[in-house]
């Protein structure tokens, strides 16, 4: 087993879609970000690359890259799935904790479990999806999220 972290922060910015772990919410301000702003996303993809201690996510998608620009950072988490699957690992379960002043996370927190669970090739019951305020932290303008993810021998 290996076990693996992943942290990210985007900044919250209006005229931009609201993306949160591949899922588009009907909300505004969206957040902004070389690629789409996938904050879950990317905190997910280097939970996944820091279990098998592949290094992070700017080293395999260079924000000084133009090639991901407003990239779909599905795509972070496919290449991910395919370095771990390389190593001989598949995802176990990952808990995610995500920390934002706006929207509610609740009534969306399926539909993110969903998709996430199918980008990662397990069950919706292995998918943790849980949303805090950030009460004294000051951050109303930022979305963060907090991943680890447990990956198993395949
Ligand atoms: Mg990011």
């Amino acid at each position: 087993m290996r076990i693996g972290f992943g942290f990210d922060s985007h900044e919250f910015k209006p005229g931009i879609p609201l993306k949160i772990g591949g899922v588009k919410l009907q909300a505004e301000p969206g957040l902004c970000g070389h690629s789409d702003g996938d904050v879950l996303l990317h905190a997910i993809t280097d939970a996944l690359l820091g279990a098998v201690a592949a290094g992070d996510i700017g080293a395999f998608f260079p924000p000084s890259d133009p090639k991901w620009k407003g990239a779909n950072s599905v795509v972070f988490i496919e290449e991910a799935m395919r370095h771990i699957e390389q190593a001989g690992y598949r995802v176990g379960n990952v808990d995610c904790t995500l920390v934002l002043a706006a929207p509610k996370i609740g009534p969306h927190a399926k539909a993110i479990q969903e998709r996430v669970a199918k980008l990662l090739k397990v069950e919706t019951s292995a998918v943790g999806i849980k949303a805090k305020t950030p009460e004294g932290l000051n951050l109303d303008n930022t979305a963060v999220a907090h991943v680890v993810a447990l990956l198993e021998k395949a």
